[in-house]
């Protein structure tokens, strides 16, 4: 612990955590070195870890990066991070993220974007670390912690990973417990690990896994046991290539990386099976409609009276709400409570919410088709390796475009990781994606430790 927490302030520049919580971290690795020298403890006895700071961490501030949240600090604990200091896991801190998850660069975060510990070879310019579990995924490929949590609505935990040579692991929708993690977008959030190694994210899943009564969505069914997976034979799995990720334009080495990822499976014993996925392109603008739709309606309990931040000036309730939302959001999340309340008003929901929801069911649909032909899909995690800062923050399209092949595990509500796969030309990390059948991680986790 003390030489993360060593290694945390000599890499203070890569702004990867929000808070540090040194003085908690000592105490909990005391605790852990006295049961282990009784020869007790969990299966993550001391470890020490980062936690995205949009899980609520009793006693500790959590910001979800927003400036809405100004000095909250939370009087209970999520279920998972509780679950993770009962196996024996340690908190060295809260990291950096894009503000209340919505971006996919870490550059919408109140605190300053993040810098990806990668460079191009031969080039300084500092590169985003991906979003928006920014922090986590720089945390973990800068050794700033031995592994982070983080969380995927569209791709957060799977894209910043691809950027980072790191694990990233979105487990099923109802796998793990959403209680005390601050809500972007309910039915498509799933929290999940960012690891350096596939055993880790098959630990740190199964700590992180199990129903809660407290979320009505996580669903109560054994969790097994991810690392009995590890290494077993993959002869004879099915794996399913979707034509439609196939994208016009996309770049000579990422079309390199899935050709290789194909060949090592093949050369494993698996069955190479072409598919199509034609509802693929709808997935973006379907998740444009339901995430935002979602998130303006889990955000409108940030008014000023019952959580962190509220305006010095106001006259009256309605002025007082006003002023500490525009104060208290930034651009990139109220772009998304305008396009949410704008889907979902009279007139416009049967036109834009409510088809959403119906291709929404028939992606997810053609999804449980392709799984009855194959046992996993792979895809590239992203478009692109990881981009200069500023790149993309004023396109808004062009950063929605990064989750192009992540979306559709959120919309259909599968599991789906990614493992470092490659290199591009300039020597920046690339990952591969697996995609598997509700409930299927074991499937994964094999796919995954063999792609490893
Ligand atoms: N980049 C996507 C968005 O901005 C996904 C974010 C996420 O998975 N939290 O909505």
């Amino acid at each position: 612990t003390d030489a993360y927490l060593d290694r945390m302030e000599a890499a203070k520049a890569l702004n990867s955590f929000i808070t540090v919580t040194g003085d908690k971290a000592r105490e909990m690795a005391k605790a852990s070195d006295e049961k282990l020298s009784k020869g007790e403890g969990g299966p993550i006895e001391g470890v020490p870890l980062g936690i995205k700071d949009l899980f609520c961490t009793e006693g500790t501030l959590t910001t979800a990066a927003s400036h809405i949240l100004d000095g909250f600090t939370p009087r209970y604990e999520s279920t998972i991070t509780s679950q993770l200091w009962r196996d024996g896991g340690v908190m060295l801190g809260k990291l950096n993220m894009d503000e209340f998850a919505m971006g996919s660069s870490n550059e919408t975060s109140f605190y300053g974007n993040v810098i990806n510990p990668w460079r191009r070879e031969g080039d300084d310019t500092p590169l985003t670390p991906g979003g928006s579990s920014g922090g986590s995924s720089t945390a973990v490929a800068a050794r700033l912690c031995a592994a982070a949590t983080a969380t995927d609505t569209g791709g957060s935990i799977r894209q910043p990973a691809s950027l980072t040579s790191t694990v990233g692991v979105k487990p099923t929708y109802g796998r793990v417990s959403r209680w005390g993690v601050a809500a972007f977008a309910s039915s498509l959030d799933q929290a999940g690990p960012i690891t350096q190694d596939v055993r880790d994210a098959a630990i740190m899943l199964k700590s992180m896994s199990g129903y809660d009564p407290k979320d009505s969505t996580s669903v109560d069914r054994p969790v097994p046991d991810y690392e009995a997976s590890l290494g077993q034979s993959v002869k004879g799995l099915k794996i399913g290539v979707p034509k439609e990720y196939r994208l016009d334009g996309m770049p000579a080495e990422i079309e390199k990386l899935w050709a290789d990822g194909i060949a090592w499976m093949k050369d494993a014993g698996c069955e190479i099976v072409d598919i199509s996925l034609p509802l693929t392109k709808y997935a973006l603008p379907v998740y444009y409609i339901v995430a935002p739709a979602e998130a303006s309606s889990n955000l409108a309990r940030y008014d000023g009276v019952k959580f962190g931040h509220r305006a010095d000036k106001y006259d009256d309730i309605l002025s007082m709400y006003e002023n500490t939302r525009a104060e208290g959001f930034g651009d990139e999340v109220k772009r998304r409570i305008l396009i949410g309340t704008y889907v979902l008003s009279a007139g416009y929901y049967d036109a834009y919410y409510l088809r959403a929801q119906k291709v929404r069911k028939k992606i997810f649909d053609e999804f449980t088709g392709a799984f009855s032909k194959v046992d996993l899909i792979l895809t590239p995690s992203a478009p692109s390796a990881a981009f200069g800062l500023g790149e993309k923050s004023n396109d808004p399209i062009q950063m929605y475009l990064n989750d192009v092949f992540t979306v559709t595990g959120n919309l259909s509500g599968i599991p789906g990781a990614s493992v470092p796969a490659g290199f591009d030309a300039n020597g920046l990390p690339l990952g591969l994606q697996l995609l598997a059948r509700p409930f299927d991680e074991e499937t994964m986790f094999k796919g995954m430790y063999a792609l490893e």
